[in-house]
């Protein structure tokens, strides 16, 4: 039946098509196959759908390893917190392309200012970093504000909420290709929407994310661990779940 796609598309919307008018029958434009997946959809939108892989449920660290091995981090009302000074946190298992939610919190007790206010970050494959940070009246660098692609892609609105509020991200990302002698083939694509407000639109991702200088692409595997940031703040997560793509 996959054969029949090209024919019909052929038949249906070649401009000559187009040109034409629409008459006949309708069941020429009609695909039936394939059929996409049934899936649960959660309860609200932030709940797990049936076929997402959950990374955190505010229970335990399973899914994670530490900087040093075991996760030093704070685990507390269904929540855990960076541990200054412990590192970030890493999945152990790895993942490309893919729809991310994830839920952050920085501390109700604001201290310090521009990047030095509950910073933290998501980085994707562990090169990628989405920016975690309290920019609620704090101001920094565009491109690396809250939403930004860290040192790269400015975000499209500060959707921030108040610091010790909780937040949304909910991602969807598209790994870098790469041929078999290690060119880029394809960067790596972000969409991003924080609180409900579309921040980073598709965007195309530069490189792996650099403090310093001009970010660029080092060959990876096709499935990379994701990192949460340990900035020195106390940065809280729950609710992180994942659908491979
Ligand atoms: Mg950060």
């Amino acid at each position: 039946m996959k054969k029949f796609f090209p024919l019909v598309f052929g038949m249906a919307f070649s401009m000559s098509a187009f040109s034409q008018a629409h008459t006949g029958d309708p069941k020429l434009t009609e695909i039936w196959d394939p059929v996409p997946p049934v899936v649960q959809p959660g309860k609200t939108a932030q709940d797990a759908p049936s076929d997402a892989i959950v990374l955190f449920n505010g229970k335990d660290f399973s899914a994670w390893s530490g900087s040093k091995g075991a996760v030093e981090w704070t685990l507390e009302e269904n929540a855990m917190t960076v541990k200054k000074g412990s590192g970030g946190i890493t999945t152990k298992r790895g993942f490309g392309d893919c729809q991310l939610h994830i839920e952050w919190r920085t501390p109700s007790v604001v201290k310090g200012e521009g990047q030095g206010r509950g910073n933290s970050g998501i980085f994707l494959m562990g090169r990628y970093e989405l920016q975690v940070l309290d920019n609620y009246n704090n101001k920094t660098y565009s491109n690396g504000q809250v939403g930004s692609i860290y040192k790269q892609l400015i975000p499209l609105a500060n959707a921030s909420r108040q610091p010790g509020e909780w937040q949304t991200y909910d991602v969807i990302f598209i790994a870098p290709k790469f041929s078999a002698d290690g060119k880029l083939q394809s960067q790596a694509r972000i969409t991003v929407i924080h609180n409900g407000v579309l921040v980073q639109n598709n965007a195309a991702i530069w490189g792996g994310t650099e403090y310093i200088g001009i970010p660029e692409y080092k060959p990876h595997a096709a499935k990379e661990p994701i990192t949460l940031q340990d900035h020195g703040d106390l940065v809280s997560y729950r609710n992180i779940w994942i659908r491979e793509l």
